[in-house]
């Protein structure tokens, strides 16, 4: 089994993450958390929240997932938000145009053919006309079970439709938000005076998006329900590029702190820019499959505001009372993936390591995670299930319980029990036996060193917080 397939089985086998609808045989596109999967989700967007939201430029917001249908017309959506479409005549496969040919650069690294990938990886950043993707796709010889036999190109709108109220007629129709910035535009105003905000400001959401997107793959990386973590920053105009570079560098150092090498980091600038930026940054990651995007800088000037001052009627601008000046600020935004990102963080944890254990060589699957983002941060276990011991055990669990997340394991050889947590990435194993009665110690055995130390038990929990904080 590839890398790939070995996380994925994992995710299955631990309860991370499952197929939706699993026992209808799943429905494309979307997956569900399990009962560790979401705890690493809540992790991951418990620390993006405070990096975002514990200081006092920037505030936080859950906007409503339906939105009035004009915000998408102001925002470009209803017209501009589409992927190139081809179809296979023979395999009568759909694809997306332009991954198609991301897949044959990918394969002409692979084979060392490093000038054809660069010469077509230039081209592809400077198509003008779905006619040209179609050029390339025949150029390059693109086949999908070998056949070469392609239709035109054509645009497909990715939002998904739906209708408010029991008429399903032209004037009902909502969508499902395929990003959740707009939430965060049309309420620019509304979080500026409410809680007294000056330019520049912030504004943080975590929340649904949803995209009809033509082919999902790679696990949780291209999917059709998908979280998305946003921050929009309202800046003077002039002044973006600035706060540009100081997002970016707080972002690339999130993933860092939180464990993510720096080798598997990329920076991509965008040279072709989408409408309204006028400067562009992927942060990629490097997934078993190649580099990938997991977040997005953009500075999107002022083109969001003013499309919705003009839909809306509203004025939206910034009026500075010091400096005598009123503008439509700017906006720097980052945007990240949740449910991608902890697919990067459960990859950038994985592990299958040779240890030697009582003179034996042995492997261990092992998710190294920062203990911030640990599903489970701490695991009890009895030595043996008598003589007091399960007791003893469960009063300590119960009690760091109250602080958080624990897991209980009486079954097995203790070797088996550390191998079952060290799959989950959990950092700390705590074992009670008889010298837990004698003199009121325990066993921690700490995960990705496996050194033990023993703590009295009444200094554990002080042990335990300031390791895990
Ligand atoms: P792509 O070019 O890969 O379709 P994008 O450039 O349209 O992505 P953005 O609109 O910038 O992506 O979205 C911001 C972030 O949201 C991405 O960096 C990614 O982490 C996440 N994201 C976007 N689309 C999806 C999806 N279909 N599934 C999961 N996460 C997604």
């Amino acid at each position: 089994m590839g890398l790939m397939e070995d996380i994925i089985s994992l995710s299955k086998r631990k309860g991370f993450v499952f197929q939706s609808s699993d026992i209808y045989g799943g429905l494309n596109g979307c997956w569900d958390f399990g009962p560790l999967g979401v705890e690493l989700l809540n992790n991951i967007k418990k620390q993006w929240w405070q990096s975002m939201t514990f200081r006092d430029d920037v505030v936080g917001l859950d906007a409503s997932i339906l939105m009035h249908p004009r915000v998408w017309d102001a925002s470009g959506h209803t017209k501009q938000f589409s992927d190139p479409m081809i179809d296979n005549k023979t395999t009568k496969k759909r694809f997306r145009a332009d991954n198609l040919i991301e897949e044959h650069i990918q394969k002409l690294r692979k084979k060392k053919k490093t000038d054809e990938a660069d010469a077509l990886e230039y081209k592809l950043e400077h198509i003008n006309h779905n006619s040209d993707l179609y050029d390339l796709i025949i150029e390059y010889g693109i086949t999908d079970e070998g056949s070469a036999e392609w239709t035109d190109v054509k645009n497909f709108n990715l939002m998904f439709k739906t209708f408010v109220g029991p008429v399903e007629d032209s004037s009902a129709v909502v969508y499902l938000r395929p990003e959740s910035a707009q939430g965060i535009f049309v309420n620019f105003k509304n979080v500026m005076e409410s809680a007294r905000q000056k330019v520049p400001y912030g504004i943080a959401q975590i929340g649904k998006a949803f995209r009809n997107e033509i082919n999902t793959k790679n696990f949780l990386f291209r999917t059709r329900e998908f979280e998305q973590m946003e921050m929009q920053y309202f800046v003077k105009p002039g002044e973006e590029m600035k706060f540009f570079d100081e997002w970016q560098g707080l972002r690339w150092d999130w993933y860092k702190n939180l464990g993510i090498p720096e080798n598997k980091l990329k920076l991509k600038v965008h040279e072709k820019l989408a409408h309204y930026a006028n400067r562009a940054i992927d942060i990629e990651f490097e997934f078993p499959f190649g580099f990938g995007e997991i977040e997005g800088i953009h500075s999107r000037t002022d083109f969001d505001l003013k499309q919705h001052q003009e839909f809306s009627s509203k004025k939206l601008e910034y009026v500075d009372t010091v400096n005598k000046e009123r503008y439509v600020p700017y906006v720097v935004e980052t945007s990240a993936g949740a449910t991608r990102g902890l697919m990067a963080f459960l990859s950038a944890a994985y592990e299958v390591e040779k240890i030697v254990e009582n003179d034996k060589e042995d492997s261990r699957t092992v998710l190294r995670f920062d203990p911030r983002l640990s599903p489970i941060k701490a695991a009890i276990f009895p030595l043996v299930n008598r003589d007091g011991l399960p007791e003893l055990a469960q009063n300590i669990h119960k009690d760091l319980q109250r602080h958080f997340t624990t897991e209980y394991d009486s079954a097995g050889a203790i070797g088996r029990r550390y191998r079952r947590q060290d799959e989950v990435g959990t950092p700390y194993c705590i074992t009670i036996d008889s010298d837990t009665q004698s003199d009121n110690t325990v066993t921690v055995r700490e995960r990705d060193s496996m050194q033990q130390e023993k703590i009295a038990v009444d200094k554990l929990k002080l042990y335990l917080l300031e390791k895990l904080s």
